[in-house]
């Protein structure tokens, strides 16, 4: 999913982290791909002219032109503005109502509303502790009813009997009668799809909405339905108050445009998505990940929270002004960063989620073990002030010197040496790229 979509605007980012500056012309060059990306992921065309109009006013403002790398603060505001066409953060399922709550599953025939109401059985009874009772108001199937049977049976979840001869309103109300006298925390109402919006299925489910009156109405849609996915969206969206939508089938070959689609078109939140034929196959949609996956970022949030959690910022800043005004990145910085590394799960971890310093893990992990660290700051401790400021003074002798204080061989304090070379490289390169400002963007 997102493969394309996100090759094309890797290319995008990666033309513009480059770029020291940007002119009106270039930003309207990136926002052409951007577009074009879009199109051939298969959003929707109101959805994407859209898009570019909020990101190109954004983009030709001070906050990207007047920045110290408008490269950077572009690609922030691309991933915000993607991040907010999805929904912004994940809506979790309304269960408040007087029990049972009822969820009505609606869609079209294939969409996935049978395997997405065991789905959601297995998650709510396993994650919430809900006492759950599933229905099937299929009355055109027999094997729909049989396939509902068979996942409850499989989920160890009760599921009310229905048969072809009953009326769906008569089956959902006689459900929601024994789930109120057995105590059911949560009722589940699977309904009968058509291969297309007919009239006859929307006055049906309806029928059924104003019977049961659901505190959740999911709309389930077959990602992979692309542009058709958002025309079925709206459709059931005028015809039922939606509360959310399902999208299923994310792990296919889907170009991933209903995902940035479906919400921007329908105004309901995507809560779920499905990414699998198994029970297991159901996450939580969180808009911001996937914004950060479709433009490679790596988890760039979630390091975002690491370093507010960990590092003092006014120490990085210290640290990022020093590299900038050419006094240079001592060896006291040094072990200041390893230290903060290591607060932070290791040099590692914090390289995973940055994007494209896969290169660097390697290093990082040849720094960061405890032990490695330990080493590395008595290293440091034996050398006189004037030495950490200029680490050039360093020849033979006094690394004999260092390396004896230390309790380590010569080789380990060069092996040092060498990686804070590279490390300071590595600093001057992204205070030229303006790390520290990329994160401050993505707060934002
Ligand atoms: P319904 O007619 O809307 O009830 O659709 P079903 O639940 O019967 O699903 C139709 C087909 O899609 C079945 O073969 C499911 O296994 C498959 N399916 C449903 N959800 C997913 C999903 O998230 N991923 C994949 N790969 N297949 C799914």
């Amino acid at each position: 999913m997102f493969e394309n979509l996100s090759g094309r605007l890797g290319n995008v980012v990666k033309t513009l982290r480059g770029n020291a500056r940007l002119t009106e012309s270039n930003v309207q060059d990136a926002l052409r791909d951007v577009r074009m990306a879009l199109l051939e992921a298969d959003v929707a065309l109101p959805v994407v002219k859209q898009f570019i109009a909020d990101v190109k006013e954004r983009a030709l403002g001070q906050e990207v032109i007047g920045s110290l790398t408008p490269g950077q603060a572009l690609i922030g505001v691309v991933y915000e503005e993607l991040t907010k066409l999805m929904g912004a953060h994940n809506d979790a399922l309304n269960l408040a109502a007087v029990p049972p709550a009822v969820i009505l599953m609606a869609g079209l025939q294939g969409a996935g509303k049978t395997t997405t109401s065991g789905k959601l059985a297995k998650r709510l009874k396993e994650e919430h502790r809900k006492k759950v009772l599933l229905v099937s108001a299929d009355v055109y199937r027999p094997a729909a009813i049989e396939q509902l049977k068979t996942l409850a049976a499989q989920l160890d979840v009760e599921w009310f009997p229905s048969d072809v001869t009953q009326r769906p309103v008569e089956i959902a109300l006689a459900a929601l009668d024994h789930a109120k006298r057995h105590f059911h925390d949560v009722l589940i109402v699977d309904t009968a799809g058509r291969l297309a919006i007919d009239e006859a299925m929307m006055a049906e489910i309806q029928a059924l909405h104003a019977a049961i009156k659901p505190v959740e109405t999911l709309f389930v849609v077959d990602a992979m339905q692309g542009q058709d996915a958002v025309n079925t969206a709206q459709a059931f969206g005028a015809a039922l108050p939606l509360t959310g939508v399902v999208l299923t089938k994310m792990d296919g070959d889907a170009r991933g445009g209903a995902a940035l689609s479906v919400r921007h078109v329908t105004g309901k939140p995507i809560k779920f998505i499905g990414v699998g034929e198994k029970l297991t196959g159901l996450e939580p949609f969180y808009p911001d990940r996937v914004a950060s996956r479709i433009l490679d970022m790596g988890d760039v949030l979630s390091l975002i929270e690491d370093v507010q959690k960990t590092v003092d910022e006014a120490e990085a800043l210290r640290m990022m002004k020093k590299v900038k005004s050419g006094k240079g990145f001592d060896l006291e910085d040094f072990k200041l960063q390893i230290q903060q590394m290591k607060k932070m799960g290791g040099m590692s971890a914090l390289l995973d989620k940055l994007p494209g310093a896969g290169q660097l893990t390697e290093l990082a992990n040849n720094q960061a073990s405890d032990k490695a660290v330990a080493r590395i700051e008595g290293i440091i401790n034996s050398m006189t002030p004037q030495e950490r400021r200029k680490p050039e003074l360093l020849k033979a002798s006094r690394k004999r010197r260092i390396a004896a204080g230390a309790g380590v061989s010569v080789q380990e304090v060069n092996r040092l040496l060498n990686q804070f070379e590279q490390t300071q490289k590595m600093m001057k390169q992204f205070s030229k790229g303006g790390m520290a400002k990329m994160m401050r963007s993505m707060k934002g």
